[in-house]
């Protein structure tokens, strides 16, 4: 297995934490985690896991975006507009 995505499974088994927070940890860019993610939840699911996206939440009204499966952070809050919006965070679990 890619040593990179070995390495993100087992951040996240141990807690959650968003792209941002996996790049500044494995010194590589957030979109490169992005385009890793697809392939560690292919990778948990093998072993009996699952990588468990924890969805973004308006932080003007609490919007959650509970519906929300993919794995970058909406531009905007559909219901007040606000573009504070927290990124979702990943956890294998
Ligand atoms: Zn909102």
């Amino acid at each position: 297995m890619d040593t990179i995505r070995k390495r993100i499974i087992d951040l996240l088994s141990e807690m959650e934490m968003t792209a941002i927070d996996l790049s500044r940890e494995l010194g590589i860019r957030e979109r490169e985690v992005l385009a890793h993610l697809p392939h560690v939840a292919r990778s948990a699911k093998a072993t009996g896991k699952s990588l468990v996206i924890i969805p973004p939440l308006c932080e003007n009204c609490g919007y959650g975006f509970s519906e929300r499966k993919r794995f970058t952070k909406p531009g905007k809050c559909p219901i007040c507009k606000s573009t504070h919006v927290r990124k979702p965070q990943f956890k294998i679990k």
